[in-house]
C-alpha cells in the first residue's frame, strides 16, 4: 500500500497563508509551525523542502483551524512578550497589551521610596507585577486576582521569571491581609457590556471577567477608587488604566475620593489610557 507522501515546510505554511485571514497570515503560520514542530523559523526559508511528521502535521492543521475562528495566536501557543519578558497565558487570562507598557513605564516613572510596597489588583497573567519586579527588585510586590486559573497561572510566570511577587486570591480588596501600600496599580476590566467591541476580533476569546465591568464599565474603577485610599500610605499613587474616552469620569471620581495630583496619560495610540492621583498627607486636622 503507498503511503501518504509527506508534505514540506513551504507546502504546510503556503496553504495556511491561504486561509487565515488575520493582518500577518505568514507570521501566523510559522509561529504555529514552529511551535508544533519545534523547527526555527529561519530552518523554513532555508529548508523549505523540509519534510513534517503526519502528527505534527494534524496538530498544525488544527491550530490553523482555531486561528482561522479568529483564535488569538497568544492563546494558540500559549505565551506572550510583554515588557520584554515571556508570559505564560491562558484563556482564563487577558492577554497583555503592549499599552499596558505605559502604565508600567507610568509606574516606574514615580517617585517611591526604595522599598516601595506595592499592589497589582486583578494581575491575570501577572504582567504588570512582575514587569515592575524586573525593574525594581527592592520594591516588595503583591498581587491579586479573583480567580483561581489566574492565581496559578501569575504564580507560574513568577517562578519561571525567577521574580518575587506574593500572589493573593481576592475580590479587590476584600481578601487582603490589611496593609498600606506606596503605589496600588491595577488594569481592571473596564469595558461596558454593551460595548460592540466584545463581538469582534480577538477579545471574543478572552474571559468576560476580565473585559466587561457593568453597564458604563466603570463599575469596578468606581470600586477601587473608593477603597483605595484605606489601602494607601501618605503620598501613595493609584494608577490605573481605563478606556480611551473615560479619563475625565476618572478624574472626577480620584477627585471626589481625596486624591490630588491628578492627571492622565496617553497609550501608544494618542488615547488617554490611564490615570494617577496621590492620596494626601493625612495631618493630624485630617483626623476625625
Ligand atoms: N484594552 C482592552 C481592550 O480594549 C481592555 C482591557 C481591559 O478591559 N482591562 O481590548
Amino acid at each position: 500500500m503507498m503511503s501518504k507522501p509527506l508534505l514540506t515546510c513551504e507546502e504546510l505554511l503556503s496553504g495556511a497563508v491561504g486561509v487565515i485571514s488575520s493582518d500577518t497570515p505568514r507570521l501566523d503560520a510559522e509561529l504555529l509551525l514552529n511551535h508544533v514542530s519545534g523547527l526555527s523559523r529561519t530552518s523554513f526559508r532555508a529548508f523549505p523542502e523540509r519534510e513534517v511528521d503526519a502528527p505534527i502535521v494534524a496538530e498544525f492543521e488544527r491550530l490553523v483551524a482555531q486561528r482561522i475562528e479568529g483564535m488569538p495566536i497568544a492563546y494558540l501557543l500559549g505565551h506572550q512578550e510583554f515588557w520584554s519578558l515571556p508570559f505564560k497565558v491562558s484563556s482564563s487570562t487577558l492577554i497583555p497589551r503592549p499599552d499596558t507598557e505605559c502604565l508600567v513605564e507610568q509606574a516606574l516613572a514615580l517617585s517611591l521610596p526604595d522599598n516601595a510596597k506595592v499592589l497589582d489588583m486583578g494581575t491575570g497573567t501577572g504582567a504588570i507585577a512582575l514587569a515592575l519586579a524586573s525593574e525594581q527588585p527592592n520594591w516588595l510586590i503583591t498581587a491579586c486576582d479573583l480567580q483561581e486559573d489566574a492565581i496559578a497561572l501569575a504564580q507560574a510566570n513568577a517562578r519561571e521569571l525567577r521574580l518575587p511577587v506574593n500572589v493573593f486570591q481576592s475580590s479587590w480588596f476584600t481578601g487582603l491581609p490589611t496593609d498600606r501600600f506606596d503605589l496600588i496599580v491595577s488594569n481592571p476590566p473596564y469595558i461596558a457590556s454593551g460595548d460592540d467591541h466584545l463581538g469582534e476580533g480577538g477579545v471574543r476569546f478572552e474571559p468576560a471577567s476580565a473585559l466587561v465591568a457593568g453597564a458604563d464599565g466603570l463599575d469596578d474603577i468606581r470600586q477601587i477608587v473608593a477603597e483605595a485610599p484605606a489601602w494607601l500610605n501618605n503620598n501613595g499613587w493609584l494608577l490605573l488604566e481605563h478606556g480611551f474616552d473615560q479619563a475625565s469620569v476618572v478624574q472626577e471620581l480620584f477627585s471626589k475620593h481625596g486624591f490630588s495630583n491628578i492627571e492622565s496619560r496617553k497609550d501608544y495610540g494618542g488615547n488617554d489610557r490611564m490615570t494617577l492621583g496621590q492620596w494626601p498627607e493625612q495631618g493630624a486636622d485630617d483626623v476625625e
